[in-house]
């Protein structure tokens, strides 16, 4: 007869999204034969790893490599917690809120209001998984995707699983979940290529926008990737609301 060991897991906030509904928000137990890394469970749990930060054992922090033991007690903690964890060593050793971002496919709307309150957003509806992946890992870019597959390689380091399904609600989400409240910086970016916004003078491209634009408005701001330009106009009030209103969801 085989003789099992068990540990005790409890997984903390959005890793509870990953989880059957039996061992949701509770601690339970997890029965184990042979030796198996605290990175081996959590994965076959469903668990991507790129979303778990900080792992403890029977209140120490722990690295991926860590082979459970008998009654262990294991707390697993996601990326993107709000609770002040840094004072524990994490799994990772550099930080994991940078604040650049690729999308999968299926978020170009996301992508359009990241740029819009000014966050480096990269989104081309025909990147791969590979593509993402890569450029996520050689950029520092967090993953935003609603595909846990994308998000379950070890080439993912930061990545980021977004619930929410309406665009609106899922710039509020990560803005929230992120804490980039203090890093919103409107008429900065590119909506349409990303580029970084560059103030210009009215009269340098006063043929380049309508006789009412350039007589309304004084401030203007060109993308010097692909030249369009953007203005404290009716767009930028449209922003504004925009962003007062998603903040208050
Ligand atoms: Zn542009």
């Amino acid at each position: 007869m085989k003789y099992y060991k068990t540990a005790s897991f409890r997984f903390y906030a959005e890793l509870n999204d990953f989880i059957p509904a039996g061992r949701k928000q509770k601690c339970f137990d997890y029965s184990f034969l042979g030796p198996i890394t605290v990175k081996e469970v959590i994965e076959s749990m469903g668990v991507p790893h790129s979303q778990v930060d900080m792992v403890l054992v029977n209140g120490e922090a722990v690295d991926f490599s860590y082979r459970i033991n008998e009654s262990d007690y294991i707390s697993v903690y996601p990326v993107f917690e709000s609770i002040d964890i840094s004072s524990a060593s994490k799994v990772r050793k550099e930080p994991l809120r940078h604040t650049k971002f690729i999308l999968d496919a299926h978020l170009g709307k996301l992508a359009k209001y990241l740029r819009m309150i000014g966050f480096d957003t990269l989104y081309k509806n025909d990147y791969t998984d590979s593509t993402i992946r890569e450029i996520g890992r050689t950029e520092h870019r967090i993953i935003l995707t609603r595909d846990k597959g994308l998000l379950n390689s070890k080439k993912v380091t930061h990545g980021y699983y977004v619930r929410a399904i309406h665009p609106e609600e899922q710039l509020s989400e990560i803005i929230e979940k992120l804490d980039l409240y203090s890093r919103i910086d409107p008429l900065s970016r590119c909506l349409i290529c990303n580029g970084k916004l560059k103030k210009v003078n009215k009269e340098d491209i006063l043929e380049q926008v309508k006789p009412d634009t350039a007589q309304f408005f004084n401030s203007f701001y060109q993308c010097p990737s692909c030249n369009k330009i953007f203005w404290e106009g009716s767009h930028y009030d449209r922003m504004s609301r925009f962003i007062k209103r998603i903040l208050s969801i």
